[in-house]
């Protein structure tokens, strides 16, 4: 596996682990969903954005943050990148 594919593949974990965190914040969903206790859904919000907040630093691994000056940035099937330290932009 290439690294960008390791990104896309963090990229849409992240999209799915914050799309289910946002809808355990919805308003009214103990009341849509009360066989589960305030508490539960506490620590479900709390666990999915832990997993969220690690998906995080392992991305920054994978993809630093380019610091180089424009001039290294170039374009390459329409894709721009820094030719110093190959990042996409
Ligand atoms: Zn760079």
């Amino acid at each position: 596996m290439t690294v960008k594919n390791a990104v896309l593949i963090l990229n849409l974990m992240i999209a799915c682990k914050t799309r289910v965190k946002k809808e355990l914040c919805e308003p009214g969903i103990l009341n849509a969903k009360s066989d589960l206790s305030a508490d539960i859904y506490l620590l479900l919000q709390t666990v999915s954005q832990i997993d969220i907040d690690n998906l995080e630093i392992l991305r920054k691994q994978l993809v630093p943050e380019c610091r180089h000056p424009k001039k290294m940035h170039d374009i390459c099937k329409g894709q721009k990148y820094c030719k110093a330290c190959n990042a996409d932009l």
